[in-house]
């Protein structure tokens, strides 16, 4: 598999540093309220990207953190009259499940900050040691940037003019700050009477650590100075992503990690979400609405992960028709495939061009369609030849993470239309004519067709 790699700037063959598992990080949701589908889209990206490799044979170790202490989570669970511990729970769970109903394989590991506090302070005594972070007066301790050459290469400051020589006395001491501002990072947070309960104790006094911290003592715990590959959304790469690679590379050696994974930003309707306009969307909004996860799943795939998505409520609708076709070509292919084929062949046949997109720099929207091409030439297949094709059509299916409906959905029927169709089958049965045709017409301006069968009725919405 090629995938690009946001350091290098390049394609790169993806192959297993130790030559067995892939070895790579996701850096996790922030867990202080419902994960919403921009998010999403950056999840389920890394788990196609898992798939694919798992699917081509590939074994895999897979981290993902929790972030559970940060600005956001303290402040959030303070407003909810809530434990920290509780709040962060919570959150964890109903992200859990969100990623179930999405079909998102679990983590080999998921660490919670919370619980690797004491890993952190060891990093930040490494880092002291080593001359690369330094106690500030107010009992907070920075990585000094200036003191790490390599600092700016991911996210390439030289194009930005930003110049690490004018860094001296420049400190930001939030979890998060802007793209154009340089500055020593915060590893540990002097306790401040905002924080509540949420402090603890360390050689530089009472306090949390900082949240570029966690992510790099996670890597350090799970995977070692050097691994395959790390990941997340794109607005990650500055500060996040660099100031790990600072506080990662100074603290271990090693190169940290050898590939980078970046997924750009799903916008709504054109624009960033967010919750004063009304389109942040999560799972459950969309619930409401009445889409189902893998229709979001679907619609998060179809766009290239280097592109922005943009995406809409009528993209939704799109997938809902998309997943009926592909469901309908599948129920094809197995009608025609003997219930009793044995065969072991990894040939993908007319679904070659689907599997190839996906290992040309995950082009999950050309696999789509080369699933959709696969269908159509694969239709005129028999027997076993029908088996093996749907095999593969299956295969790539595991490898994009997507369910199909079972059977095309039914409309659902609103209980007083039923009722009326009761009533309807009721007269007709009792050969009341009159009254069953003066129904069908209600029924008509109702908005439904009822069509009469020897067992029963069927009704279809008329549109
Ligand atoms: P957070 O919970 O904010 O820490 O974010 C979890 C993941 O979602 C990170 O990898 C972010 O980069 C990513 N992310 C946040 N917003 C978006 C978005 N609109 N589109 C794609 N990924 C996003
Ligand atoms: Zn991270």
């Amino acid at each position: 598999m090629r995938l690009y790699d946001t350091l290098a700037r390049e394609l790169k063959e993806l192959r297993p540093l130790d030559g067995t598992t892939y070895r790579f990080y996701c850096c996790g949701p922030t867990v202080y309220g419902p994960a919403h589908i921009g998010n999403f889209r950056t999840f389920v990206l890394q788990d196609v990207f898992r798939r694919t490799l798992e699917t081509g044979g590939m074994r895999t170790f897979h981290v993902r953190n929790i972030t559970d202490v940060d600005d956001k989570t303290i402040r959030d669970s303070q407003a909810a009259g809530k434990s920290l511990e509780d709040f962060t729970a919570f959150w964890t769970e109903r992200f859990h499940a969100d990623c179930d109903a999405l079909g998102l394989l679990a983590p080999h590991v998921e660490p919670g900050a919370i619980e690797h506090i004491p890993q952190q302070i060891a990093m930040i005594e490494t880092l002291i040691r080593k001359g690369h972070a330094y106690a500030s007066d107010d009992g907070s301790v920075y990585f000094k940037i200036s003191s790490f050459p390599g600092y700016g290469k991911l996210s390439h400051l030289d194009e930005r003019e930003l110049d690490l020589g004018k860094t001296q006395n420049a400190r930001a001491n939030a979890d998060e700050y802007e793209k154009d501002s340089l500055s020593d990072f915060v590893l540990w947070k002097a306790r401040k009477p905002e924080d509540g309960v949420n402090f603890w104790p360390s050689p530089w006094g009472e306090g949390r650590p900082g949240w570029h911290l966690e992510c790099s003592a996670m890597i350090r715990e799970y995977l070692g100075a050097d691994f395959d590959l790390h990941s997340g959304g794109v607005d990650l790469v500055f500060p996040h992503h660099e100031n790990e690679i600072a506080q990662s590379q100074c603290a271990c050696g090693g190169h940290f990690a050898a590939h980078w994974f970046h997924v750009t930003h799903l916008l709504v309707d054109g624009g960033k979400m967010s919750k004063s306009v009304g389109n942040l969307y999560t799972l459950e909004d969309l619930a409401a609405k009445g889409f189902t996860a893998m229709e979001v799943r679907y619609v998060l795939i179809g766009a290239h992960y280097r592109k922005p998505l943009n995406f809409t409520l009528e993209s939704l609708a799109a997938a809902r028709e998309a997943m009926a076709k592909l469901a309908k070509g599948a129920r094809a292919l197995a009608a025609k495939a003997p219930a009793d084929a044995r065969f072991d062949t990894v040939e993908f046949g007319f679904f070659q061009a689907a599997w190839d997109s996906l290992n040309d720099d995950l082009n999950t929207p050309g696999c789509l369609g080369g699933l959709f091409t696969g269908l159509r030439e694969a239709a005129k297949l028999e027997g076993e030849e029908a088996a093996k094709a749907l095999a593969a059509f299956n295969r790539i299916l595991r490898a994009l993470g997507l369910t199909l409906p079972e059977e095309e959905p039914e409309a659902e029927v609103p209980a007083e239309i039923r009722a009326l169709a009761e009533e309807r089958w009721a007269a007709r049965s009792a050969k009341d004519w009159a009254k069953a045709d003066n129904m069908r017409q209600q029924l008509v301006e109702l908005g439904w067709n009822m069509k009469d069968g020897k067992e029963g009725y069927e009704l279809t919405p008329l549109s």
